[in-house]
């Protein structure tokens, strides 16, 4: 037999070592002086070959090669003038946070200082942005896990009322979830996941502000139950993707309190806007949610893979997502009770809150440190001004558009997106021509809107979310479009 050596071949620790390269080239890439990585793929492609090796290269050469061929390849989503997505580039501090959970706390659970702020974290931000007063939060990967938990609470409470537990026996009838046109696909998705079916979506139209009608919803809803359906939720946009509209969020939960239905709101983007001043108003009903989910892996700044849903009871998630009791893990513990902490003497002793019981994942990395950190970086106030600044460039990208004769606005913006589309002159296929300025946008590089289409409408849409992004894209984007539409309209 061939001999097994007794240690490990990869390297696990040196960090001290490899972290300053790592990090040295991450600070030349985000100067982003290294030019497009799709206009390099066959060299990219070719230096990475296509077969496993069969020996590894080492530490010192993979670090070489993370610093030449991988990081200069990357993406342009953090660059100061990308504002397609809503996701953006993590901050320094998330990005510390981040790496120091995977190698000091590769798991959320236990008596440590990453689960202690799992949940500090979510009562900072639920303190942050208003929510009820008894909301309990939990972490998952993003707002389309976040709005799968957050219904399948709803789904959870919805049938319990009528005596049945659908975790346990499954559905046993057709379901409704009202959310408007304008809501955002993860929506549906979440449907079909929890097995009502996107069928079961009754999707509401939307006014000229891109808000929901309530009129509508009210006559879906009632014909609904006339049909003997059960509804499980009304879904409202603190925030619409493409558009940053918020839906009447006190009317919306009149209504569900009406016909006594769970009062979800999606604020995966746009939670956060509550900080403005000046838009704080339009949040308020949030108080009547049910349950509430956002993404600090957009407006907060964290690596991409961090949400968050609250709902007032986490038994309830519990109910909806328990895997039930393992012997490998609860057995491992003595105590699984949270508040058993006063008798532990060791991080393994207790489990912690067993926030593996409440959604969809069992191992999941400590993204509340993450959150803590970019938080006590720059406090309640950095935040809202970030969240300020962007709102102020949205609105004066609007006022800006607005004067021009050669431009048009197509939604006063309520958030930091803004939709507007260059004028050709008459006759001219305006859908085409900002397509085709769009295009050429991307292609340039520096100032990377993404499109929406309003009322049928296609315009260029820009979304400020980025740490990075200054008042000053504003004028930028405005100019690189005037002389991209200008150019065209020249040929
Ligand atoms: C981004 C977004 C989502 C989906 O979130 P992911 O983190 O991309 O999964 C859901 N709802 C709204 C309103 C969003 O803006």
């Amino acid at each position: 037999m061939e001999e097994v050596p007794v240690s490990d071949l990869a390297e696990c620790g040196a960090l001290e070592t490899w972290l300053p390269k790592i990090g040295e080239k991450l600070d030349q890439f985000l100067s982003f002086k290294h030019g497009d990585a799709a206009t390099r793929r066959t060299q990219w492609q070719e230096a990475f070959g296509t077969s496993v090796p069969d020996q590894g290269i080492g530490i010192q050469a993979l670090v070489d090669e993370m610093t030449h061929i991988l990081i200069p390849n990357g993406s342009v989503i953090a660059k100061p003038g990308f504002s397609s997505f809503i996701t953006t580039g993590p901050t320094t501090a998330a990005t510390l946070a981040s790496l120091a959970a995977s190698i000091a706390s590769p798991q959320r659970i236990g008596i440590t200082a990453f689960n202690h702020l799992e949940e500090l974290s979510l009562e900072w931000m639920a303190d942050l942005f208003q929510l009820p007063k008894n909301m309990k939060g939990l972490y998952s990967s993003g707002g389309s896990s976040a709005n799968i938990v957050a219904l399948g609470a709803a789904r959870q409470w919805a049938f319990e009322n009528i005596g049945i537990d659908p975790a346990e026996d499954g559905l046993v009838r057709r379901c409704t979830i009202y959310v408007s046109e304008a809501g955002h696909h993860t929506i549906h998705r979440a449907a079909s996941t929890l097995g009502l079916g996107r069928s079961a979506l009754r999707l509401i139209p939307t006014d000229d502000e891109g808000c929901m009608q309530l009129t509508d919803l009210n006559k879906q809803i009632k014909r609904d139950l006339d049909a003997g359906l059960l509804p499980i939720a009304v879904v409202a946009n603190a925030g619409a993707t493409s558009t940053g509209a918020i839906d009447p969020l006190k009317q919306i939960a009149e209504i569900a309190q009406e016909h006594a239905i769970w009062f979800h709101v999606d604020g995966a983007y746009g939670l956060p806007g509550i900080l403005d001043p000046q838009v704080a108003p339009r949040y308020g009903g949030l108080e009547e949610a049910d349950s509430v989910i956002v993404d600090p892996h957009k407006w907060l700044g964290a690596p991409v893979g961090i949400g968050a849903t609250y709902v007032r009871d986490r038994a309830l998630l519990q109910r909806a997502f328990t895997q039930g009791s393992s012997d490998y893990l609860e057995g491992s513990f003595t105590e699984t009770d949270v508040h058993s902490h006063e008798t532990v003497s060791n991080s393994m002793d207790a489990i912690g809150i067993p926030y593996n019981d409440f959604g969809l994942e069992l191992s999941a990395p400590a993204r509340g440190a993450v959150v803590w950190a970019l938080l006590r970086e720059i406090g309640k106030d950095g935040l809202r001004q970030r969240i300020c600044r962007h709102i102020r460039m949205a609105r004066n990208l609007a006022d800006k558009v607005r004067q021009h004769p050669k431009l048009e606005l197509l939604l006063q913006p309520t958030l930091s997106i803004c939709c507007f589309r260059y004028l050709g002159h008459t006759n001219q296929d305006l859908d085409r021509l900002n397509q085709r300025i769009h295009r050429q946008l991307v292609h340039n590089g520096v100032n990377i809107p993404s499109t929406a289409l309003i009322k049928g409408r296609f315009c260029i849409r820009p979304c400020f979310i980025g740490a990075r992004t200054e008042a000053q894209q504003v004028d930028d984007l405005l100019q690189e479009v005037l002389s991209i539409g200008a150019s065209i309209e020249e040929m």
